[in-house]
C-alpha cells in the first residue's frame, strides 16, 4: 500500500481521525489504540495520549525555536545544552536527541503516541515527558511497565525503548507497528531533502549535507518490536 507523501510529511490530515479532545490518530490505529486503552483500564490504568499526531508546521516551529535558543535543548542527562559554542550541525544533532527533523517525525503519521497515566497525575500537574516520570517510582512507571510487557500483543511497540546512539530513550513513546512500519519504509532521505530545500528551516545547509546520516542515526535507528 502506497502512503501519500503529504501524509508521510505531516502536510495533510485525511489519514487521521479525532481520538479525543483535540488528539488526532491515524484512522487505522484508532481502533487498536482503543483496544489497548481498554486492556490498560482493566489492569487499573488510565492510558491517555499526551501527544499524538503533530503537523509539519508544528514540528518546524519546535525545531526553529530550539535552533535559535528560544526553547531549551536538553541533553540525555536532562541538562540544558549551551549551544553558543556549537556549529550548525552540532546544534542539529543536539536537537534530534529529543525532537525529530520536520518531515521525518513519526508523529506526522498519527501512528505514534506519547502516553501518560491520567489516574496517577495530581490535579494541575504539568507533564514534562522526562524519564523520571516513567521509571522507578515516577507517576507513569507502573503503566510503562505494564505496556512494556503487554503492548506487543495489541500491535504496539516502543521504538525508543533503548538509546541506540541517536534518539534518547523515550519510554513514553509507543507506536503501532504494522502501520508505522509501512510509513517508515516509504520515507526516503532524498524526498525529505527536497521538501526541506523549500522550507524556512534553521540549519538547512547542515541538514541537507548530512541527510543520509540523519536517517541512519535518527530515523531508521529504532528499537525493534
Ligand atoms: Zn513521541
Amino acid at each position: 500500500m502506497i502512503v501519500d507523501t503529504n501524509a508521510l510529511f505531516g502536510l495533510k490530515t485525511d489519514h487521521l481521525q479525532e481520538h479525543s479532545d483535540g488528539f488526532f490518530i491515524n484512522t487505522e490505529v484508532d481502533a487498536p489504540f482503543k483496544t489497548l486503552k481498554a486492556a490498560a483500564h482493566e489492569a487499573g490504568f488510565d492510558l491517555k495520549p499526551a501527544s499524538s499526531y503533530r503537523s509539519f508546521e508544528r514540528q518546524l516551529a519546535i525545531w526553529n525555536a530550539k535552533f535559535c535558543g528560544v526553547r531549551p535543548i536538553l541533553n540525555i542527562d536532562g541538562k540544558v545544552v549551551d549551544i553558543r559554542p556549537l556549529d550548525d550541525w552540532e546544534i542539529c544533532q543536539a536537537i534530534m536527541q529529543y525532537s525529530a527533523l520536520p518531515g521525518a517525525s513519526r508523529h506526522h503519521w498519527g501512528t505514534d503516541i506519547d502516553f501518560y497515566d491520567a489516574k496517577m497525575l495530581p490535579e494541575g500537574y504539568e507533564l514534562q515527558l522526562v524519564e523520571s516520570e516513567y521509571d522507578h517510582h515516577g507517576p507513569c512507571a507502573a503503566l510503562t511497565h505494564w505496556l512494556m510487557t503487554n503492548a506487543a500483543q495489541y500491535g504496539f511497540f516502543f521504538p525508543y525503548r533503548h538509546y541506540l546512539g541517536g534518539i534518547a530513550c523515550e519510554p513514553w513513546h509507543i507506536s503501532y507497528y504494522e502501520v508505522a512500519n509501512r510509513y517508515l519504509s516509504q520515507l526516503k532521505p532524498q524526498s525529505v531533502a527536497v521538501l526541506l530545500t523549500d522550507t524556512d528551516i534553521e540549519g538547512k545547509s547542515a541538514i541537507l549535507a548530512h541527510i543520509d546520516e540523519i536517517f541512519t542515526r535518527f530515523v531508521t535507528n529504532i528499537s525493534d518490536m
